[in-house]
């Protein structure tokens, strides 16, 4: 808090920005404000319990007609906001893949916020084009991507595979861009996922007209691997019924177990049909980084487009996601215009427009945070936190095979760990027992878990990927987890609250 009273007229004069000084003494603050949060985060609470509708109503609802002083603004942020907000930071939040929050990474973002650029074109920010060609072309190294696969930055992976399967539908239909779908005596396309596969496949059809009945789900074997010869008797009987294949995307790194589809079996049935094969590594993939993983990437050159989110394993803040094509002036082609207004008339051959790659003109500078994140660990640094997350998941897969009232759901293959609290009960009573388990924990704000459902049952799911997460912190959450179970079950209303 700061000892400052606000300032009740506001701290803007009649024109212009706050005073360079103001200013200053404000980032001060701010600097000991996040430095004190991120050391401190481990003593919040996790998470409010909040209704929805409850923050929006401590604001005021009515639109600021006069200025307020940022000591009062931030006095709100700190009495509102902050406790209002889920700690993604925190060490013993493990949902989704874990958080990225890094201090570097802060910094990096507090300076691009200070440079605001568009970074459009080359020359609306040359440094912001240039050096997201340079972290893409670092991040295909370390992907072990061969150098005829170029990338682009967007916001997340969802919005790279839109644009990946868009790009395969111009060649599987030359001219969509131009005479779009409909009109056209064209087959019905079909693309083929896991049923373990991410829902922006179906996003990404609905918005490039495929159609998200269009999207055919392919079961798993018992790795929660798509099964190579289901998708074949798929497409067999697709062709038997006129459809043509468009494309697969397998998944390294499923969202909920981390599973990994064989590409190479994959990667031969694209080819026998010519289909175009998008892996999803929005998590996974950065697990090239680590040498003794290679074999993660194993097919990955024989891909005609990837995509990977640093947000989710490689410590780049919230939003970043590259999506790499091996030919990347498809992409290219399929979405460069040249309005009147943004006509390069110095335009000198050699630069990378960004904007002509995608849907979106004006993009964000999120090169510079990849670039200082990067540099600061180093990929050793990288790999050394990253070989940590999977040193704590194996652990509390010890942890859940040795405590019988446990059971593993799933192989652990990377930083998630799927597990359920058995009993002898019936499956319905179980998987309300996990659900609970889950609420609990939740509500207590001192951990944060997520809950899925693998072959129709509900388990617990475990993520981890935050930099401040140590042993100590996993143990914490596991005894919470026991813990609960055990009150949960011991209660003597058990059976009649579990069935109602
Ligand atoms: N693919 C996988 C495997 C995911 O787990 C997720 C989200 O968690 C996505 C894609 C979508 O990511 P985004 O939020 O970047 O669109």
């Amino acid at each position: 808090m700061k000892d400052r009273k606000p300032q009740p007229g506001g701290d803007v004069g009649e024109l212009g920005d706050i005073s360079p000084e103001l200013f200053r003494e404000q980032l001060r603050w701010l600097a000991d404000w996040i430095a004190d949060y991120r050391e401190n985060i481990g003593q919040r609470r996790i998470s409010p319990n909040d209704e929805p509708g409850a923050i929006i109503a401590r604001l005021d609802a009515a639109a600021p007609e006069r200025a307020a002083s940022l000591d009062e603004i931030f006095a709100e942020v700190e009495r509102v906001i902050v406790p209002g907000v889920a700690h993604w930071a925190h060490p013993q939040f493990m949902s989704y893949f874990g958080c990225t929050t890094t201090s570097p990474g802060i910094l990096a973002e507090m300076i691009t916020g200070a440079l605001n650029v568009n970074a459009m074109t080359w020359r609306t920010s040359p440094a912001a084009t240039e050096l997201e060609t340079l972290v893409l072309d670092w991040l295909r190294q370390w992907l072990g991507l061969p150098n005829e696969f170029s990338g682009v930055v967007y916001d997340t992976a969802s919005i790279s595979t839109m644009h990946a399967l868009a790009t395969a539908r111009e060649q599987a239909a030359p001219n969509t861009r131009k005479l779009g779908l409909s009109g056209r005596n064209l087959p019905a396309f079909r693309i083929y996922t896991s049923n373990q596969a991410h829902s922006s496949v179906e996003k990404g059809a609905i918005a490039i007209g495929i159609g998200e009945d269009n999207v055919q789900r392919v079961p798993i074997d018992a790795g929660f691997r798509l099964d190579v010869s289901a998708l074949r008797k798929m497409i067999a009987s697709d062709l038997g019924k006129n459809f043509k294949p468009l494309a697969v995307v397998a998944t390294v790194g499923t969202t909920s177990t981390a599973s990994v589809d064989p590409i190479p079996e994959i990667v031969q049935v694209c080819q026998e049909h010519k289909m175009w094969l998008h892996i999803d590594g929005a998590y996974g993939a950065g697990l090239a980084l680590l040498p003794e993983c290679k074999w993660v990437t194993a097919g990955w050159s024989e891909a005609d487009s990837i995509v990977i989110n640093p947000h989710k394993m490689l410590f780049v803040p919230l939003d970043f996601s590259a999506l790499y094509l091996r030919d990347i002036g498809r992409l290219r082609r399929l979405f460069a215009l040249m309005p009147e207004y943004l006509h390069l008339r110095d335009a000198v051959g050699a630069e990378i427009n960004y904007m002509d790659y995608g849907v979106q003109l004006g993009r964000r500078f999120r090169a510079l945070k990849a670039w200082v994140v990067w540099r600061a660990f180093g990929r050793e640094g990288l790999a050394a936190r990253i070989r940590h997350h999977l040193r704590l998941a194996k652990l509390l897969a010890d942890w859940v095979r040795d405590d019988e009232r446990f059971e593993l759901s799933a192989p652990v293959v990377m930083g998630v760990v799927c597990f359920r609290f058995k009993a002898d009960d019936d499956d319905k009573k179980i998987d309300m027992i996990n659900s609970k388990i889950v609420e609990h924990i939740n509500a207590s704000g001192r951990a944060y878990l997520t809950q899925t459902k693998l072959h129709g049952r509900t388990v617990m799911r475990i993520g981890l990927g935050n930099i401040l997460t140590t042993e100590q912190h996993l143990r914490n959450v596991w005894g919470l987890i026991q813990l609960t179970a055990g009150e949960i079950t011991g209660r003597a209303d058990w059976p009649q609250s579990a069935s109602r």
